[in-house]
């Protein structure tokens, strides 16, 4: 867990106009592109053969191996043929291709909630292969992991620090009180000592949400980027979780609806409308990008916000969980002029307390065997280094490749002993 720190940087909000409208849902695209790998890294195989249908919300995937997650059709379709995408965060993953059939889509009825335990909860999560959009990272490990901790405090963190991102707001926007029964459902799995929804919003916003959850269900977030979402007093262990994750344990719960969508920010100066959209998972980006428009061709596109995200290549690539922002902007990012000029700016921006122009300077001298002396594996990657440096230099990628230097056999020259 990081430090937070009084450090750290005051970001830009480019969150109109995507953030005050409504949900868009995609047009249906032709195809989807589904990774046959669960939300636990399992790989799976189709239980249907070429040319069969499937219906939206059935399994369409089942583990090759016993105990992992299977994989649910994000749509009704006609499963085409398989193939092999290198996945800019999967690494090169087997897909599954289904040809969209039009469907009217279905309103499940909802049923209390109330009895279920926790450990009937975990199972639900962890059946329905859940992903906490925020990291990526099945959601039924975390609750897991959560339930080893003491006084856990849970947030649903529905800030949004980073310049571009609106989805979990609209998520919010369109089903607070779903969301607030979801986190109600993972706080009594965890068995929270408190647990609240952490929002960076106006006035205005703030005060309709609140009239709509518990009274004290909102925790205000305040101060530089990347800021704490929660209150120092009380103490506890805090815990994070995704809105968008929140509103499928509910569904799941209430309606047995596997998670077969999410919520994305399309938006950047390249997008004829930015907005929230919600997409089938496994749609590309090429066919999100078509559905919002380009006003011209992008120089480059950015899977996630402007501080975490990756730049992408090409736009034949599925969208998976964890994905919640796509960015296409008219400029390149300014080059690296020079190297660093130890100005120090990123050691004020680390709210971690973290020297990275150093773990830097000794990643790119191979000196590994000092390396972890700097704790690079405290950095979460939030890009605040990167984001001051006037060099232009990737420094949170230099520091996040710092974490995996440990073990090196350059470590061994340091030791100076055996060679
Ligand atoms: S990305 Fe940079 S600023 Fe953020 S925690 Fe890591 S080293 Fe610190
Ligand atoms: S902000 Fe950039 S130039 Fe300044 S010390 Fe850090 S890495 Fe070096």
């Amino acid at each position: 867990m990081s430090k937070f720190t009084n450090r750290g940087v005051f970001l830009p909000l480019i969150k109109e106009p995507a953030a005050s409208r409504p949900i868009e849902d995609i047009t249906p695209p032709a195809q989807v592109v589904v990774p046959m790998l669960a939300g636990d890294g399992s790989n799976n195989q189709p239980v249907i053969k070429a040319y069969e249908t499937v219906l939206h919300g059935d399994v369409f995937g089942q583990p090759v191996q016993a105990g992992g997650c299977p994989i649910y059709s994000p749509v009704t379709g006609v499963f085409n043929s398989v193939r092999n995408i290198l996945h800019p965060l999967l690494g090169t993953v087997s897909c599954a291709v289904l040809d969209c059939l039009v469907s009217k889509g279905e309103n499940r009825k909802e049923k209390s909630v109330e009895k279920l335990t926790a450990e009937e909860i975990l199972e639900l999560s962890f059946r329905m292969g859940i992903v906490d959009e925020l990291d990526g990272i099945l959601l039924a490990s975390k609750l897991a992991a959560g339930r080893k901790l003491r006084n856990v405090i849970l947030v649903a963190d529905a800030s949004e620090q980073e310049p571009y991102c609106s989805a979990a707001w609209s998520v919010l926007n369109e089903s607070a009180e779903k969301v607030w029964r979801g986190l109600e459902l993972a706080a009594r799995t965890v068995r929270a000592k408190k647990y609240h929804i952490a929002v960076k919003l106006e006035k205005g916003n703030l005060k309709n949400l609140k009239g709509r959850i518990s009274d004290n269900g909102l925790y205000q977030v305040k101060g530089k980027y990347p800021a704490r979402v929660y209150s120092k007093k009380g103490g506890g262990t805090v815990c994070r979780i995704g809105v968008q994750a929140c509103l499928a344990l509910y569904l799941a719960a209430a309606t047995d609806q596997p998670p077969c969508d999410c919520i994305i920010t399309v938006a950047g100066d390249a997008v004829a409308n930015p907005c929230n959209v919600r997409v089938p998972l496994g749609t590309t980006v090429e066919d999100i990008l078509r559905f919002c428009g380009l006003s011209q061709e992008p120089a480059y596109i950015i899977l996630g916000d402007a501080m975490t995200g990756i730049t992408i290549q090409s736009t034949d690539i599925p969208i998976i969980s964890g994905i919640t922002c796509l960015l296409a902007l008219k400029n390149l990012p300014r080059p690296p002029v020079h190297t660093c000029i130890g100005c120090g700016r990123c050691v004020r921006a680390c709210h971690a307390n973290l020297l990275p122009y150093e773990i830097m300077r000794r990643l790119d001298n191979m000196q590994y065997e000092r390396l972890a002396t700097l704790l690079p594996d405290e950095c979460d990657g939030c890009g605040a280094c990167s984001h001051v440096c006037p060099c232009s230099l990737e420094v949170t990628s230099k520091v996040l490749e710092a974490q995996d230097a440990h073990g090196n056999i350059f470590m061994k020259w340091g030791d100076g002993d055996d060679l």
